[in-house]
């Protein structure tokens, strides 16, 4: 993933999560505030509708008792007077007090006269109403003259308001001649009147009304334990409820308020506008903080690392484009620098390599030349030391000494060409010269030399080529018999006891020449350095084994010009064996 796409990802994820908890956290906080006002609301309007009934009920019981006392109710109560109720008892007076029932009782609670009102004409009384009167006797045994009863009662088919006084003198005092009730119906029409008076949404019921809204009797099940109780009614409207006690003092009426949840749905409006606000923030402060990020930093992050590629390209001589002065200016500056102090040591070296390289080419001219310069002298010497061994009438003893003078001459001629062949090689002059060959000639001829090597320790020595080997192959055979010779010679050097084999055979046109002794082994932390020029496992300069180190890397540069490889493998006091791998073309057959 690119960084841009990574900063953009860790903003967005950032920014996502900070919206997603500051909703959560203004829904719970914000809308549970607005929640609590709506119920406040909902509350106070409850008890503004509990104050109207409460002054409703006073006003009616006030009324009542301002007929009660009075001479004139007394003397109708007491003696029938005519012209009383016809005087008195107009469909106005019921109208004005908005009475639906009038009832005058005795102080046994039997009923002097009762009369009601409907739609403006006579009705009587209905009998459950009578009889719930004089049923209870707590509307019409008076203590004294300044007893009252009013408050709600439940009627079969309504609710309503009752009131209730003694019925006496003018002057307040006794006789109490019964008791003077007045009933208020509290219907719809009453309901309405009462609603519109306190312009409040209001609902009352008895709470055993076989047709309760729906909504009640959860509010009625909490209202056991608590005064008051609030709820949602559908999404827009927040209802308070509580209860009202009948005159004898029973938990009778149920009275609902609901008002619209104007506060509740302002502030989930409010809350809506502030997310929305906050997301539009968000997605700004995001959009600018992904340009300025862009701008001072990915951009020239962008930038830097096409520079970088351009260099790693164009070479160190190219430099970073720098711009600004903050702390990506000051990285493009020291790669700069650091590309300058890199371009130089680089020129160093390569002024030291071509110095080596020049003296290295110095040193193998005078190998080169020097070994020439050795070998003339050297081959006559030999020639001589040959003539001489095969004319002269030698004793012994000097018999013996030409013999040992032409096998060291021999020896040095062999350094001499081990230098030569190095020299060439390390100078580039190394040619390699393919041309048909026979792999069995060239092996036995080498075996048939190192036989009298291996027969001064009595090592035996056995040479075998495979029949996968071609019996003409195109290859240099020089080449190859410098391979095998150094190689069987080495493994006769290192090799007390047991035995040197050769192995060759070949495997889609490549030979594979293995060469395996029983001798003193190599520690495998040497496996690469014994390739080196020069370079032996013992050093030291009373090593047991002659040689200067030169075979096994003219050996490896000899594969290697081949398009061929040699290594190792070898176990300390057991043996080695080395596996020469060279590709070889096949000889066309001349039709
Ligand atoms: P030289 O034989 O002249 O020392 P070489 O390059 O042929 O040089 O070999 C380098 C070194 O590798 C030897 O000095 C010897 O320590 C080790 N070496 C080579 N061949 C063998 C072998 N067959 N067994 C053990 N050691 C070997």
């Amino acid at each position: 993933m690119t960084l841009r796409h990574k900063t953009l990802l860790i903003i967005g994820l950032i920014f996502a999560a900070l919206v997603l908890l500051l909703s959560v956290l203004t829904r719970t906080l914000l809308l549970n505030s607005f929640d609590e006002l709506q119920t406040q609301d909902t509350h106070a309007n409850l008890q503004r509708a509990l104050n109207s009934l409460a002054r409703e009920v006073e006003a009616f019981e006030s009324s009542t008792n301002d007929y009660a006392v009075w001479d004139d109710t007394l003397d109708f109560v007491q003696n029938g007077t005519p012209t009383y109720i016809e005087e008195n008892l107009s469909s106005s007076t019921f109208a004005s007090f908005q009475i639906n029932y009038i009832v005058f009782a005795n102080p046994d609670g039997q009923v002097v006269f009762s009369q009601g009102i409907s739609d403006e004409s006579e009705i009587p009384v209905p009998p459950d109403v009578l009889a719930y009167i004089s049923q209870t006797p707590l509307l019409y045994q008076f203590a004294s003259v300044d007893d009252r009863v009013s408050g709600f009662i439940v009627l079969p088919e309504n609710v309503a308001i009752i009131a209730s006084a003694p019925i006496r003198t003018s002057a307040n005092t006794e006789p109490i001649g019964g008791a003077l009730i007045w009933i208020r119906l509290l219907d719809t029409a009453e309901i309405a009147r009462l609603a519109e008076r306190t312009q409040l949404s209001i609902d009352l019921h008895a709470m055993n009304d076989a047709q309760l809204p729906s909504d009640f009797p959860n509010a009625i099940a909490n209202l056991n334990n608590n005064p008051t109780f609030i709820q949602p009614l559908a999404d827009n409207r927040s209802a308070g409820y509580t209860l009202l006690n009948d005159i004898e003092g029973n938990p009778s009426l149920i009275l609902r308020v609901d008002t619209p949840r104007s506060i509740f749905q302002q502030g989930q409006q409010s809350t809506l506008f502030f997310v929305v606000v906050l997301v539009i923030l968000g997605v700004a402060a995001v959009a600018a903080a992904l340009i300025l990020v862009e701008r001072l930093v990915l951009a020239r992050l962008a930038k830097f690392s096409s520079d970088v590629q351009r260099i790693s390209q164009a070479g160190l001589s190219e430099r970073v484009s720098v711009a600004g002065d903050d702390e990506l200016a000051a990285v493009e500056a020291e790669v700069n620098k650091l590309l300058a102090k890199i371009e130089t040591a680089q020129e160093e070296l390569r002024a030291a390599k071509d110095a080596a390289e020049q003296s290295n080419r110095a040193k193998s001219i005078f190998l080169a030349n020097m070994s020439h310069e050795l070998r003339t002298p050297l081959n006559a010497i030999m020639g001589f030391l040959t003539i001489i061994l095969m004319n002269a009438k030698l004793d012994s003893k000097d018999e013996y000494r030409a013999q040992r003078a032409y096998a060291n001459s021999e020896r040095l001629l062999n350094t001499i060409n081990d230098i030569l062949d190095i020299s060439r090689i390390e100078a580039g002059r190394l040619q390699i010269v393919p041309m048909p060959i026979s792999v069995r000639d060239t092996v036995e001829s080498v075996r048939s030399q190192m036989e009298v090597l291996a027969e001064e320790k009595s090592l035996p020595i056995e040479a075998q080529v495979t029949e996968n080997v071609p019996s003409m192959i195109e290859t240099d055979g020089d080449a190859l018999t410098k391979i095998i010779t150094n190689l069987l010679s080495n493994g006769i050097k290192f090799t007390e006891t047991g035995s040197v084999k050769l192995l060759v055979d070949s495997v889609d046109n490549r030979l594979i020449i293995k060469v395996t002794d029983t001798g003193i082994g190599i520690a495998p932390h040497m496996y690469d350095l014994i390739f080196e020029s020069f370079r032996q496992v013992d050093e030291s300069t009373t090593r047991p084994y002659g040689g200067i180190g030169l075979g096994l890397a003219i050996v490896q540069n000899l594969c290697k010009a081949m398009q061929g490889n040699v290594r190792v493998e070898s176990e300390l006091g057991r043996g080695s064996t080395f596996t020469v791998t060279l590709p070889f073309a096949q000889v066309k057959e001349i039709a």
